[in-house]
């Protein structure tokens, strides 16, 4: 420590709220440069890259290669997706010399796709995983908490490109397994929840939230499932992807409410139905429309305007013969808080009568349940909530600790958490834009099939020390911490002399060791900064030295022993 680029504060900085932010900068670990942007120093950039090599290690367990990609990136393959608009302010754009329109990538699902499509053209040569540990730059309204939500940051990402829906499912089981042992070898207490897609489309998605009271994420367990949904997901708990395929009918349902006719064409548009909907179709053709088994064609069944109630049972009764037929109304809404607040799930056939799975009566669990997976019922449609959106997004303050849980399984209490992780499932979007294709073993072309999943590695850093701290500093778990052993040296000489001798001798033994071999320092002052600093064990050489004893002390318990000198390493290692 006498030549470490080091210097810990004795006061949080004045822009600091939470504890990661205050103690990452008093320690040193990061200084701030701009608004939202901050250097690593050396203990800082010890820990960070700690981080990804465990994220590393995980990825190329699931055979996942590394790649590093440029961060700065030409516009017309965000325009490409459409995603050069989309993004909004977020994004950071630039030009070049010649005027031509550049952006700082916020994440590079584009760069990818073209990568593979330029590389690869026959189904052997898929699955493939590609990763890249990397700054990203976003433009955030609100940059806040130091390195918790910064505008440039360090993200891995990474990118699964299959041949077909099995393969997409197999590759995305894989990433969340190797986020779970991630995640858990980080030390981090965390929750799986479903997600919103956001930006990026496509369907199932999942977050991985470090549980936080500074989260900016909410999110809502059940009280007896292992039911888990960020609030902005809970309109649908469900994956998005809709069971359609082999669907003999569709049935939908919609009652008044928020939601608008264009909301729900919109909705039905992105679901793959088989059909376009438009605006021109009358609420009524949307309400309920079949589709014979085979048909191409879908007709309209039957209308549900709350006058017309007469009209659509008789008519869907005609239709679905000899099925007896039930048709949601305002009771059945009324009766099921979820249906009322905006989601939207299946109907089935069971019993010869149509029901909404997500009565609990019906169905337990917030998977899609469909023909294939039970035998005694089929999916015929979709029944949209009152209030359903097609993003899903509903008002916080719309659910509440004690709303019963979607899959009729306990009631939801709410948390808070930050956004470590997420998994999506694209799908085809991606590779639609660019028409990225694979010949199969048939000879026909396939139509390529991503996901895309991010670990906020810089973020990472700063929820391990949210979660783990006190009120003296920083408690780092060994797998992350700068070093496992500080080894204090107080005094003037000899001891100093004898820290320095016990920490290369511990590095012999094959620990990583800091020696606080500074000189003119207070001991006050040293234990103060060990503290601060977090390093998990701890060796004081003091005025015990002259008897022969040092102490070992554990900074997550703050348990201390005096040791004899002769055994300290032994003891440490
Ligand atoms: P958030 O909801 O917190 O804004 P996001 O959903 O926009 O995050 P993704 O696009 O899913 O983020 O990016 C993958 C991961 O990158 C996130 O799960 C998060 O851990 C990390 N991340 C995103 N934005 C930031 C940021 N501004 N600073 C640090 N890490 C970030
Ligand atoms: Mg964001
Ligand atoms: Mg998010
Ligand atoms: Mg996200």
């Amino acid at each position: 420590m006498s030549n470490l680029f080091l210097r810990t504060l004795r006061e949080d900085p004045a822009d600091a709220e939470v504890p990661s932010h205050k103690l990452l900068v008093r320690g040193g670990f990061v200084r701030r440069a701009a608004p939202g942007i901050y250097s690593w120093l050396p203990l800082g950039k010890m820990v960070l890259d700690n981080v990804a090599r465990v994220v590393r290690e995980e990825m190329d367990a699931i055979g996942g290669q590394e790649v590093l990609l440029p961060a700065l990136l030409p516009k017309e393959y965000y325009e490409a997706t459409g995603r050069w608009e989309e993004y909004g302010d977020t994004l950071f754009r630039l030009k070049d010399r010649k005027g031509a329109d550049y952006l700082l990538g916020p994440t590079h699902e584009e760069l990818f796709t073209l990568l593979v499509k330029g590389e690869y053209s026959s189904y052997k040569d898929f699955p493939v995983v590609l990763y890249q540990i990397q700054e990203k730059f976003r433009d955030e309204a609100r940059p806040r908490a130091g390195v918790l939500r910064g505008r440039e940051f360090h993200m891995k990402d990474s990118y699964s490109f299959d041949i077909d829906d099995e393969g997409l499912r197999a590759s995305y089981e894989a990433h969340r397994a190797a986020y779970i042992r991630i995640f858990d070898r980080l030390g981090l207490e965390y929750v799986i929840v479903s997600a919103t897609s956001g930006a990026m489309g496509g369907s199932a998605s999942e977050e991985f939230l470090a549980v936080a009271p500074s989260g900016e994420d909410t999110f809502v367990r059940s009280t007896e499932s292992d039911y888990a949904a960020n609030v902005e997901a809970v309109a649908t708990p469900a994956p998005p992807a809709l069971p359609v395929e082999g669907l003999p009918e569709a049935v939908v349902h919609h009652t008044p409410g928020t939601a608008t006719i264009q909301t729900l064409v919109d909705f039905l548009n992105g679901a793959g139905l088989g059909r376009d909907f438009s605006e021109a179709d009358t609420l009524k053709n949307l309400l309920v429309k079949t589709r014979e088994p085979g048909a191409e064609e879908w007709k309209l069944l039957a209308i549900g305007l709350p006058g017309d109630r007469e009209v659509d049972l008789k008519r869907l009764e005609a239709a679905l013969e000899p099925t007896e037929v039930a048709l949601l109304d305002e009771a059945d809404f009324a009766a099921n808080p979820f249906l009322a607040k905006g989601y939207i799930g299946p109907l089935a056939l069971l019993d010869n009568k149509v029901r909404y799975l997500v009565d609990p009566r019906v169905v337990t669990g917030t998977t899609w349940v469909t023909g294939a997976d039970r035998a005694d019922h089929h999916v015929i449609g979709l029944v949209a909530g009152r209030d359903f959106t097609p993003d899903g997004v509903i008002d916080v303050a719309e659910v509440r600790d004690g709303d019963p849980s979607p899959d009729g399984r306990g009631t939801l209490y709410t948390s808070r958490g930050i956004e470590i992780g997420h998994i999506f499932q694209l799908g085809r979007k991606y590779t639609d834009s660019f028409q990225v294709d694979a010949l199969g073993a048939d000879g026909k072309p396939r139509r390529i099939t991503m996901g895309s999943y991010g670990i906020g590695v810089s973020r990472a850093v700063a929820c391990v020390v949210e979660q783990s701290h006190d009120d003296k500093g920083i408690v780092w778990p060994r797998a992350i911490a700068p070093a496992d052993v500080h080894v204090v040296g107080t005094g003037k000489g000899e001891q100093i002399e004898e820290a320095l001798r016990i920490g290369a001798e511990l590095e012999a033994r094959g620990l990583r060791v800091l020696v606080d071999d500074r000189k003119g320092v207070s001991p006050g002052v040293k234990f103060t900064d060990s503290e601060l600093l977090g390093i998990p064990t701890g060796v004081i050489i003091g005025r015990g030295l002259k008897d022969g004893l040092v102490e070992l002390r554990d900074r997550a318990t703050g348990d201390r022993e005096e040791v004899a000198l002769a055994e300290i390493v032994d003891r440490t290692v």
